[in-house]
């Protein structure tokens, strides 16, 4: 079955090696452009379902349709790569190399379409620098481009791995808890580079978010799981006080990030 869909996910289905059914029969759609949310209480099966997207884990059952391509089926490891560059992915941990400079960080996502040997070398062009200082410059920080990764803020190391993804010319953006690890302050300026990303480079974006105040600035929609099944998706200005109750459990409260 092909989908007209841009990324479509069908009964999708994880249970891990010790019996955890992360991922009870997930469906939805994503259309070109949303900056898509996940919520849900942690453990939820949040980033199974963004691991799953990329073929990062395999799903045990379901479908996954990206622009058309049942990405379950591929076999080949250079189509695997092709599909991973397509999706770029940032983590709440950054992933960095810490004693390198952010120029070379960011040079990195382009690794994944080069041979071995010019991988092993690091051979890069001064055309791929070029476009790497850019991608600095998109998120505020080629001023930085040759100072050590670790001598980074947590805010700019996050920005430097955005840049990083950026080198992959994806069309998904999968970001992984991506302000869990920064101050509130600081997740604003992080959130409003992924919305730049988003809205001015018209890369999709799916991200798993904590603060709902976040969800309610940035997202365009919202899915919500709870044990493995989406029980809610809509608008994030639908997210009543009921279905927040209906998400997070009884007597949850929501933590504001508004204010900083
Ligand atoms: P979330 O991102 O919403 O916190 P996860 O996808 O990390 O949720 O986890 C969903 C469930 O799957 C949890 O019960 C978690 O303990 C379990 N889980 C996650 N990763 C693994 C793994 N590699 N092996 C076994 N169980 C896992």
């Amino acid at each position: 079955m092909v989908t007209e869909k841009f990324l479509s996910i069908r009964n999708l289905k994880k249970t891990y090696g010790n019996g955890v059914q992360a991922l009870k029969g997930v469906s939805f759609d994503v259309e070109q452009g949303e900056f898509l949310v996940v919520i849900g209480l942690s453990g939820s099966g949040k980033s199974t379902l963004m691991r799953c997207l990329n073929r990062l884990q395999e799903p045990t059952a379901g479908e996954i349709f990206f622009q058309g391509q049942d990405i379950g089926k591929i076999q080949k490891s250079s189509e695997i790569r092709a599909l991973r560059r397509k999706m770029g992915m940032i983590f709440q941990h950054f992933n960095l190399i810490p004693r390198q400079n952010v120029l070379k960080n960011v040079l990195m996502g382009r690794l994944g379409q080069k041979s071995n040997f010019q991988s092993i070398l690091g051979i890069f062009s001064e055309e791929e620098k070029q476009e790497a200082l850019q991608n600095l410059k998109l998120v505020g920080i080629a001023d930085k481009a040759l100072l050590r990764a670790d001598q980074m803020s947590g805010g700019q190391k996050q920005r430097v791995a955005i840049a990083r993804a950026l080198m992959q010319k994806p069309s998904v953006l999968l970001a992984d808890e991506p302000v869990a690890s920064l101050d509130p302050a600081t997740c604003h300026v992080v959130m409003d580079y992924l919305k730049k990303v988003n809205q001015e480079l018209g890369i999709t974006v799916i991200a798993n978010l904590h603060f709902l105040s976040l969800v309610r600035k940035y997202a365009t929609r919202v899915i919500a799981l709870k044990e493995g099944q989406i029980v809610f998706t809509g608008r994030p200005e639908e997210i009543t006080q009921e279905w927040f109750q209906k998400i997070y459990g009884e007597g949850a409260q929501d933590v504001s990030t508004d204010g900083l």
